[in-house]
């Protein structure tokens, strides 16, 4: 099934019918499908980085240009940068924690609130713009969950067969703002010093 731009920018602000969302979402993809909704996104930010992957609502995984050529990396549609897309955005974003009762209470009222001693909710906040970028709940002190650190070269190598203009081991790095922190605190964007 080939579905236009303006359908593909529909959807994605929910403004699709529903019989129209159905039909293209339950369809088979045509092989162009994904050109054309980077094409749709790219649109619609403001900055010049070549979108390779969105995250997210408001996250994408770009490849850089300028002084940092060819680092790809997260980015906030605002334009704030999160670093190394194999190093876990979250770490580098405002959190708000809640994990006790009377923060829990804000959102989970009543007989809803979980109990502080047993989970924990965390909101990751773009520093940039503001907006909430993710949640997730879980037992109190578990470690920040790395939702996703795709393989871009094995994606555009193996399936829409354009390689990337470089390899890059897809290896998770979050390891390394651990250590900047140790050493007395981050890099702008964990960017070599
Ligand atoms: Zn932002």
């Amino acid at each position: 099934m080939t579905v236009s731009k303006a359908d593909l920018g529909d959807l994605f602000d929910g403004k699709l019918p529903w019989d129209r969302t159905k039909a293209i979402v339950s369809g088979p993809k045509d092989d162009g499908r994904f050109q054309v909704a980077l094409e749709v996104l790219q649109e619609r930010v403001s900055w010049p980085e070549r979108i390779l992957l969105p995250l997210s609502e408001h996250l994408y995984v770009v490849e850089k240009t300028g002084e940092w050529a060819g680092e790809r990396i997260v980015k906030c549609d605002c334009g704030y940068e999160f670093g190394d897309w194999r190093r876990n955005w979250k770490l580098s974003a405002a959190v708000i924690v809640r994990d006790d009762a009377e923060s829990l209470e804000e959102i989970y009222p009543g007989l809803r609130r979980p109990d502080p001693e047993l989970c924990e909710v965390r909101e990751f906040i773009c520093p940039g713009c503001g907006v909430l970028l993710k949640v997730e709940t879980v037992p109190v002190g578990y470690p920040i969950i790395f939702d996703v650190l795709p393989d871009l070269d094995a994606f555009y190598q193996d399936w829409l067969r354009a390689p990337l203009s470089d390899t890059q081991a897809c290896e998770d790095r979050t390891f390394e703002i651990i250590e900047e922190w140790a050493q007395g605190g981050p890099t702008p964007h964990g960017r070599p010093a």
